[in-house]
């Protein structure tokens, strides 16, 4: 079924290791070995040793000794880095695609023509990016004295990365990290690594100097807690589910670090009547199966107001299964597998639970034949469950719909906003008022109207609520990545100053 000569090689291209410290790839110390799993087929693609927590200590040692020199070079020069980052990813764009398809189970035209030329877009915005790093007030606010703020890279970041998008989010960690005179460490997910150390030594080949990037390939539990806790990481950005994302929190908290989450998500879809009811099916099937569903910002939830709802439930579903599901490296397939079997079966569970509750209207099944080895689902559709119901209630992660009916606009919102998660949303309609209404009410990162899923390097990625907080890419990224420091001259040059009085003795 599969042609493995036009595949990336990783146990002959990455054949060093899975770890990138001080500008090169080295083996794991841990004495256990991970197996990287392409979940089209289940056969093992890269088997390499796991990071111990002596060789994070290296990392962040790597990472350390790096920071001065990177902190002192001028915006200018991390700008001419990374432009030169973004044209050796340009030259690379096959192989990163070749690579992100076979460890995630991505279609090749998903990481063609979006996750990787996303990824080169975002780190020439950052390239841009760099040289606008500002203070916001520069004067004499006091009468006396000139203030001034200095924004000041944090020092060593450790930043720790989920599976779904791995070459992604490694960019969204390292780019703003970097751009603003921080060097980084970063744990990738231990499935899915192999992007993230091309990633890091491209910039190698950029000429982005040695230590300012460095990735450690291990447990969340072993070596992502310890770089949690490390005492020489000055900040934590981590992007991951909301249960590990508030361990990480007390870990982080408790070495008193700057701290930066993107957790889970549970996008409402909300399609008022007067909406473009085939605008509305494309786009929630779009927005839905986006990744095979595994996507933070994926449509998860429509509400669909009841003159449109018959219609909607019929035509989402007769879309949903003309969807080409098949062999990522396949042309003409639309849909991958996820990303591992065990993914697959825990999405499988919430559907055959949802069963005793509520209509599975399609899919709800793995394919057979063919595709019975590899991680697959078939795009589903559920209607008729309870608004507190653990289908409309719980981050599924996979290529899963629910559909629900509102009578008023105000129940529409009320439900939209009724989960845990803040992320992302999206309402459908033709009338300004009420479109406008949701983006006012919805409370969430990002509200798409008419639309869901595009991203763009200029806007901010970020949640609300148990989403998280904090932002990726966008210039708001350089708020985690940054701290200001506020500079005060005295402008007097006199020994006694006016408001010495107020601690001893009287008016000079
Ligand atoms: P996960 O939380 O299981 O793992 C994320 C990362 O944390 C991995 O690298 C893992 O090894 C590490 N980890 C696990 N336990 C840890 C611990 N105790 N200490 C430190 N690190 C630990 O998430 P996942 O299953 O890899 O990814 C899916 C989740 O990521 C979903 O919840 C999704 O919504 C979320 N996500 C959010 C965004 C966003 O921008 N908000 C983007 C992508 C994914």
């Amino acid at each position: 079924m599969h042609n493995p000569g036009h595949r990336f090689q990783a146990q002959d291209r990455l054949a060093d290791g899975a770890q990138y410290i001080g500008g090169r790839l080295v083996e794991g110390t841990s004495g256990r070995t991970h197996a990287v799993v392409d979940p089209a087929t289940g056969e093992e693609v890269y088997t390499y040793e796991l990071a111990s927590t002596a060789d994070v200590d290296a990392a962040v040692a790597a990472a350390r000794a790096a920071f001065p020199g990177w902190a002192a070079t001028t915006p200018g020069e991390r700008s001419d880095a990374l432009h030169r980052f973004a044209a050796v990813l340009a030259e690379r764009a096959e192989e990163f695609a070749q690579a992100e398809s076979l460890q995630c189970g991505k279609p090749l035209k998903l990481t063609r023509e979006f996750d990787v030329p996303g990824t080169i877009d975002n780190t020439a915005f950052f390239a841009g990016a760099a040289r606008h790093l500002q203070g916001q007030s520069a004067g004499e606010y006091s009468g006396d004295h000139t203030s001034y703020v200095r924004r000041e890279p944090i020092g060593v970041v450790g930043s720790i990365a989920p599976w779904n998008y791995p070459l992604q989010m490694a960019a969204w960690k390292i780019l703003p990290a970097i751009a603003a005179g921080n060097t980084i460490v970063l744990k990738p997910a231990e499935l899915t690594p192999l992007t993230s150390l091309l990633f890091a030594e491209a910039a190698t080949h950029a000429g982005i100097p040695d230590g300012v990037i460095n990735i450690v390939t291990g447990l969340g539990k072993e070596a992502g807690e310890h770089l949690v806790g490390h005492p020489d990481v000055a900040m934590t950005s981590f992007t991951g589910s909301t249960a590990v994302g508030k361990r990480v929190a007390e870990i982080a908290t408790s070495t008193v670090k700057r701290l930066h989450l993107e957790l889970g998500g549970k996008a409402p879809f909300l399609v008022f009547d007067d909406a473009d009811l085939e605008a509305a099916v494309q786009g929630a099937v779009a927005g839905s199966l986006i990744n095979t569903g595994q996507d933070c910002t994926a449509a998860t939830r429509a509400y669909v107001q009841r003159p449109l709802y018959d219609a909607f439930v019929e035509r989402t579903a007769a879309l949903m299964a003309s969807v080409r599901v098949g062999d990522p490296f396949a042309p003409g397939t639309d849909l991958g597998p996820m990303v591992s079997h065990a993914q697959r079966d825990r999405v499988a569970g919430f559907v055959d639970r949802a069963r005793g509750y509520a209509r599975v209207v399609t899919g709800g099944e793995a394919p057979q034949g063919d595709l019975k080895s590899g991680a697959y689902y078939a795009p589903t559709l559920v209607a008729d469950a309870a608004q507190d119901s653990e289908i409309v209630q719980a981050e599924i992660f996979g290529p899963v719909l629910v559909v629900l009916p509102f009578d008023t606009d105000d129940e529409g919102i009320a439900l939209a906003n009724d989960t845990p998660y803040g992320l992302a949303a999206s309402a459908w309609s033709r009338d300004v008022y009420r479109a406008n209404r949701a983006t006012r009410e919805i409370k969430a990162g990002c509200v798409w109207v008419n639309d869901h899923i595009p991203i763009i390097s200029e806007m901010p990625h970020g949640g609300y609520k148990a989403s998280g907080f904090g932002k990726d890419m966008s210039a708001y990224s350089f708020e985690e990545y940054t701290q200001v420091k506020h500079v005060m001259f005295d402008n007097t040059a006199v020994a006694r100053k006016d408001w010495h009085r107020t601690v001893f003795g009287d008016r000079p």
